[in-house]
């Protein structure tokens, strides 16, 4: 690859930025690194072969050279990450140049038989004068990863907003690998099960339904969901989880309903799940398996989700319905709630976020904010659960607010289906 054997590498890039802010300090002027990763280049890999995937990466150097028009120095950092050095350019300057960037790399590219648009994502970080080279570059780097993380196909200018400091990076990735190898673990040897929790009605406390809680455990060790939720999620295995918990909640109602009792159980399902191929089969081979009706299954989605939802979502949202499950809002008020939102949404229900109900009764913006979306969730035909309630004046605070479910660690915490049952037979007899 000719195009991209001129480039510096890594070590060069670094000696560069030392060379250059040392330079600065004499002349006054500035440096602005601008870091270029491209997004999803793996699959553009797996897709066409790696000559292909070379191919593609020449093109975006000599899209990059071209932007530059002579300006700044180029490196290729790894397969798919450059970086611009530009002695001179303020944040102005390179943020217009990385804006740039973004649409010229996405102009139509032919790949085989296809016309692809290569998209990245961007970094960018200005010097300061106090900091060693090694950590501008880190900046950059952090900020691209920032505007991964955000969908890509964008420009990120490096702040102390941006959290991890560099020196947690690779501590959270080995930590985030240790706990996927983990999860692995739990899957292999049985190692996963449902915990439920017991909802209730608010005044009466008579049991309103279930939640299932995925529980994680190898050996004697527990991972909190927490930890492998979004593990799970990033790697995709959540898909998998999700499919297994569906199928054992709705066993679980099949053996309640044997023994007279007829619960709800809801379960959580995550985005990439309600996104999968065969979501719709796979709500159905549930009910099919357990025989049961859809009524007495409820999926519960996080509030974000329902703010940005692609046709594919609200269609298999609304198939869901459809079919006879009932739709839930997890964790609400954590996103970026718009009340207006509330009115189109296919959703029975929201669960108000354990935020809310923390500080209750003393905490009057918070009840403030229970009463107006309980208020508003009623007008619009929505039942209201109120998470994580753990003391009886919460309790009678989010009943006088007109609350209709009760969930938390004063009726009863998650609980393993022997003691689910035996917390049934006496709460029944109370
Ligand atoms: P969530 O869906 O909002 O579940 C409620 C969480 O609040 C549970 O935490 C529950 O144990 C906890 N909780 C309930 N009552 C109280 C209380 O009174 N006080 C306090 N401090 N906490 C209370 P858990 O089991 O650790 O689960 C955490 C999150 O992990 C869940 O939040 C859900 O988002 C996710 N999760 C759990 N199981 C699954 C699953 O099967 N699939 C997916 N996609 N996500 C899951
Ligand atoms: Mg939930
Ligand atoms: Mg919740």
């Amino acid at each position: 690859m000719d195009g991209l054997t001129g480039l510096l590498d890594r070590a060069g890039c670094l000696r560069e930025t030392e060379r250059l802010l040392a330079e600065s300090q004499i002349s006054g002027q500035t440096l602005t690194v601008i870091w270029v990763g491209l997004d999803r280049f793996r699959e553009i890999n797996s897709a066409f072969g790696h000559a292909q995937g070379d191919y593609v990466l020449l093109c975006v150097a000599q899209r990059l050279r071209n932007h530059l028009k002579g300006d700044g120095i180029l490196a290729r950092l790894a397969g798919d990450e450059f970086a611009i050095l530009l002695p001179r350019y303020d944040l102005f300057a390179a943020q217009a140049l990385g804006e740039a960037l973004v649409r010229g790399l996405a102009l139509p590219l032919s790949v085989g038989n296809l016309s692809i648009r290569p998209s990245c994502s961007i970094g960018i970080a200005l010097m300061n004068p106090l900091e060693p080279p090694a950590k501008l570059l880190e900046r950059a780097d952090l900020a691209m990863l920032a505007a991964k993380n955000s969908g890509g196909q964008q420009c990120v200018v490096s702040s102390s907003e941006i959290r991890h400091p560099l020196s947690d990076r690779p501590n959270r990735l080995l930590e985030e690998l240790n706990v996927e190898a983990l999860l692995h673990e739990a899957i292999e040897t049985g190692g996963l099960s449902l915990h439920f929790q017991p909802l209730v009605k608010a005044g009466s406390g008579r049991l309103d339904g279930l939640e299932a809680l995925m529980r994680c455990q190898v050996g004697n060790k527990a991972i909190p969901p927490y930890q492998f939720i979004p593990v799970a999620e990033k790697t995709g295995l959540i898909v998998r989880l999700g499919h297994w918990c569906l199928m054992e909640a709705a066993q679980l109602v099949e053996r309640l309903l044997y023994a007279g009792h007829e619960i709800r159980v809801a379960i959580n399902v995550s985005r990439a799940q309600l996104i999968a191929p065969g979501f719709r089969q796979t709500l159905h081979a549930a009910l099919a398996c357990a025989n049961i009706p859809p009524h007495l299954l409820e999926l519960e989605l996080t509030e974000s989700l329902f703010m940005d939802m692609s046709d594919n979502v609200r269609g298999n949202l609304e198939a869901a319905r459809a079919a006879g499950f009932s739709l839930a809002i997890d964790d609400f008020g954590t996103g970026y709630s718009c009340l207006a939102y509330l009115k189109d949404l296919p959703a029975d229900k929201i669960k108000l976020d354990r935020a809310f109900v923390c500080g209750l009764p003393d905490d009057t913006k918070s009840l403030a904010i229970v009463r107006l979306v309980t208020q508003l969730a009623q007008d619009f035909g929505l039942k209201v659960v109120a998470e994580g309630v753990e003391t009886p004046a919460q309790y009678e605070c989010l009943c006088q607010a007109g609350v209709h479910t009760i969930q938390g660690f004063l009726f009863s915490r998650p609980l393993p289906e022997e003691s689910l049952i035996k917390w049934i037979k006496e709460h029944e007899q109370e």
